[in-house]
């Protein structure tokens, strides 16, 4: 069993060790990335069943790794965050999403509302709000029309400077969402003290509708929550039918999800707010 214990010991250390060693090979490598320009985003449709339309799309991140091909975000975004490049790559992924958005209107695409990503280490710069502001003004991109998409651990963070922060952004007329919601650790209390718009139900609650009545009960009573205290709600992670069907007898309209569509390239997505949805 000693014997046991320290080959265990060795092989964990040396696992350590290579672990340590390819985090700092992927911190270069996403610095390196950034100056390259290897990033891209993808497209995904929000779609309100009440006029079965697009109303809005969420921008994913990317990375188009020269060796490694398509990297997704789980890989990177949380490396992103510990090391702090997610500042500048949030920004460029803000800069972007709204030229594109601007580009579709240009084109001839009705109007849409854009979420973007936030993460806490970004909500925690003091001068977010200005950076919003100054992309907002660079791109043409109305304030109204941005939606930031922000987590329930921004709100375990320095809770006064959140607030001020989405005070000042929701002054600006950007609206303000909470992701992946239901499994952080925020208080009620808080949808009511915050200026928030919209609330996205996680898809971990979704997946498992209509079979699973413990997850039916809480999407159920969040859907019914958020409207009672005047907030819209998104669907996240909608890839069948029957879950649309429970979601929509709870109320619930606007959906995001596989069943629409994957998130898609930008000129993809201009064919399919011109084609429309597939019935
Ligand atoms: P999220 O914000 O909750 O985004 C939704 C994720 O669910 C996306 O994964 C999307 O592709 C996926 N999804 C959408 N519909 C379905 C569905 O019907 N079924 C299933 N199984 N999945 C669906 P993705 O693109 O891999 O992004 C994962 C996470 O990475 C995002 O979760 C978000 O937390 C983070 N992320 C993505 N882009 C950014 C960004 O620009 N900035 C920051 N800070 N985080 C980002
Ligand atoms: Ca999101
Ligand atoms: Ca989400
Ligand atoms: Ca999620």
């Amino acid at each position: 069993a000693k014997e046991l214990g320290r080959n265990t010991y060795q092989f964990y250390a040396a696992e350590m060790t290579a672990r340590a060693r390819e985090r700092l090979a992927l911190e270069g490598a996403l610095r390196r990335a950034l100056e390259r320009e290897e990033f891209t985003l993808r497209y995904q449709p929000i779609v309100d069943l009440r006029g079965g339309r697009v109303v809005g799309v969420e921008a994913l991140l990317r990375w188009r790794h020269p060796e490694r091909g398509m990297v997704m975000p789980e890989q990177f975004v949380s490396i992103a965050e510990e090391t702090g490049l997610i500042v500048p790559l949030g920004e460029w992924v803000l800069r972007t999403a709204c030229a594109q958005c601007r580009e579709w209107e240009a084109a001839g695409l009705p109007p849409l509302r854009l979420g973007v990503n936030i993460s806490a280490r970004q909500f925690q710069r003091p001068d977010l709000a200005d950076t919003v502001a100054r992309i907002l003004e660079e791109t043409g991109m109305p304030p109204k029309r941005l939606e930031l998409e922000l987590t329930e651990t921004l709100l375990m963070q320095s809770l006064e400077a959140t607030i001020a922060a989405m005070q000042r952004l929701s002054a600006m007329g950007v609206q303000l969402s909470i992701d992946d919601f239901g499994t952080g650790y925020s208080s009620l209390a808080y949808l009511k003290r915050l200026p928030i718009d919209r609330l996205k139900i996680d898809r971990s609650f979704v997946q498992d509708i209509p079979g699973d009545p413990d997850d039916a009960a809480i999407a159920s009573a969040i859907i019914a929550i958020a409207h009672k205290l005047d907030l819209t709600v998104v669907a996240e992670g909608v890839e069948s039918g029957a879950q649309l069907a429970f979601l929509r007898s709870h109320g619930c309209d606007v959906m995001q999800g596989y069943y629409f569509s994957e998130p898609i390239e930008p000129a993809e997505f201009a064919h399919l707010l011109a084609t429309g949805l597939p019935a």
